[in-house]
């Protein structure tokens, strides 16, 4: 039967993670689900693209929290797709390489031991501040049941304002007095986009754990979570529809009945679970249905800066394959660079050379991200491109676009003098790449920044005023593949008892 004469029980709208998540957690429940998503591929974020017979990420490059027993492995072991997702383990003495202005590096270590036997050989006068980072981290991570895998009596997965009102910053800056050591404490930071004047401590101790936990590649690409997902799903009976633009819904006595499609179709279903951002879902969902008041602090809300990706693809056996991340600054105070200075762009860069399976010595190709502001492509706000829908946005756009991948290589250059002599092909993303695939107005990397001057501002709900939507993804907890899981499990919380989910999860372990 057509999917559009069928009742199901779950809407989700949009296949990113958490959406995707979200819905096999309910199938697995007996639920029927159907998933729609609006672009040619599902996965949001975990997109990949094909260039030169090579396998580009959009947007995931590593995953943490994936060791035996940790968050992540345990979740999706109990989602049933662990045993067919193809990792590549970094390596255990340097997972990330933090190179600062004047050319020196620093390796983060996998696992707590391995992070401080790294540092302690750059730093040997510093075990004490080391120490304290490190304690720190834990302890705080410790606070949050839910990332655990816990569950707690009068259990609440984010609702530690103290806690969550201290700043990274200034805590790393109590730790040590020495300026080098602080910038390698937060030299991966365009992992959370940190920020001195914003982000908050709890924020890093989260991601940088993760990663201790079990830092991972994934080989031809992050999609195949997606994929896996997916065919998870539709063995449980849900459905995964793509092409399907969600712009608006149908009430009944102020719940919702159906949602519509830009092609004109309803699909009809007794609960609905956007992976939309929240403003975005305001939209479509029909602004009328929300409180003033929660419109106008949703308005108010700011998303972290978005990004400008460079893609290179390379001549056979030239550039060596990497099993680390380098994060890469032209400035020793390496969390300045988001309010970066567009006369010395790009000011800070995440470098991955993507991993395929059998990886051998040398690279296929390489991703570099560097933070940019939606404003420097504002003037083409108005374009539209994707592979579902595509268009050209002009030859003022072209250009831009060329200048931003010459600045990125020029800088690549003085990290890896020869590495012009490798490129084959050249490619790029922008901010407004991320906007017409994700849907966020503003490309934003992670979704709503947190503050942690005004943390409860950035406080999402799952549930919404009406009765029958809930959230899920990226904005609940926190960003990235572990933070919009644990997302959608909050999600599922609303329709399946939490204590009896984690205790089936951990009961996998
Ligand atoms: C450049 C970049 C690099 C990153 N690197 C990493 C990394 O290395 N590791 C990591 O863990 N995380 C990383 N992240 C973060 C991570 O990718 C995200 O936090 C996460 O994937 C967000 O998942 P989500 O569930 O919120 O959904 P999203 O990925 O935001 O997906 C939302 C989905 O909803 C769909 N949608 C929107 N509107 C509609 C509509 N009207 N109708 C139908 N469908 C709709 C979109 O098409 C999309 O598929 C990165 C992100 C970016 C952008």
């Amino acid at each position: 039967m057509k999917e559009t004469n069928l009742q199901y029980d779950f809407i989700v709208v949009g296949s990113g993670i958490g959406g995707l998540v979200s819905a096999v957690l309910l199938a697995m429940e007996g639920r029927s689900v159907l998933v729609l998503e609006k672009n040619h591929q599902v996965g949001g974020s975990l997109q990949v693209f094909s260039r030169d017979k090579v396998i580009f990420d959009t947007g995931v490059h590593y995953i943490g929290s994936l060791d035996e027993g940790e968050t992540l492995h345990s979740i999706f072991k109990y989602l049933g797709i662990l045993k067919d997702l193809k990792l590549k383990r970094l390596d255990d003495d340097c997972f990330d390489m933090i190179r600062l202005a004047d050319g020196s590096t620093f390796k983060h270590g996998q696992g707590y031991d391995n992070f401080k036997k790294g540092l302690l050989e750059k730093f040997p006068k510093e075990e004490l501040g080391i120490d304290l980072f490190l304690e720190k981290i834990q302890a705080i991570c410790k606070e949050f049941p839910l990332y655990n895998l816990e569950v707690e009596e009068g259990f609440s997965y984010i609702d530690k304002p103290d806690l969550m009102s201290q700043s990274a910053f200034e805590f790393v800056k109590s730790i040590t007095d020495d300026k080098k050591l602080q910038s390698v404490l937060l030299g991966n930071g365009l992992l959370y986009a940190g920020e001195v004047k914003t982000t908050p401590l709890y924020v890093l101790a989260l991601i940088v754990n993760s990663y201790l936990k079990g830092s991972y590649r994934m080989e031809n690409g992050g999609s195949q979570i997606a994929k896996l997902l997916t065919k998870r799903l539709h063995s449980l009976g849900g459905r995964v529809l793509k092409h399907q633009e969600v712009v608006g819904a149908d009430y009944e006595h102020g719940r919702i009945v159906s949602v519509s499609t830009k092609a004109g179709d309803k699909f009809f279903a007794s609960q609905f679970i956007s992976n939309m951002h929240p403003r975005q879902t305001v939209e479509v969902f029909g602004k009328e249905n929300f409180r003033p008041a929660y419109r106008t602090r949703l308005k108010k809300l700011e998303n972290t800066v978005s990004s400008f990706m460079l893609y290179l693809s390379f001549h056979e056996n030239s550039f060596p394959y990497l099993n680390y991340n380098m994060y890469s600054y032209t400035q020793d105070a390496v969390w300045d660079t988001v309010e970066y200075d567009e006369n010395h762009w790009p000011q800070a860069l995440f470098i991955c050379t993507s991993a395929v399976k059998n990886q051998g010595e040398f690279a296929d190709s390489m991703s570099v991200m560097a933070y940019m502001d939606f404003k420097e492509v504002e003037q083409w706000n108005s374009t539209f491109n994707t592979v579902a829908e595509s268009s050209e946005r002009g030859e003022e756009y072209a250009k831009f676009k060329r200048e931003k991948e010459e600045q990125m290589i020029n800088r690549l250059e003085e990290i890896f003098p020869d590495i012009r002599k490798s490129i084959k092909g050249i490619y790029c993303s922008t901010p407004l790449t991320y906007k017409d695939y994700i849907g966020t107005e503003d490309g934003s990397l992670y979704g709503i920044k947190k503050d942690y001057n005004n943390i409860m501002h950035s406080k999402i709900n799952s549930k919404t005023r009406v009765l029958n939507l809930f959230l899920t993804g990226q904005n609940l907890v926190f960003h990235g593949v572990l933070g919009a899981t644990i997302g959608a499990l909050v999600n599922s919380f609303n329709f399946i008892d939490d204590r009896y989910l984690i205790d089936k999860i951990n009961n996998l372990k």
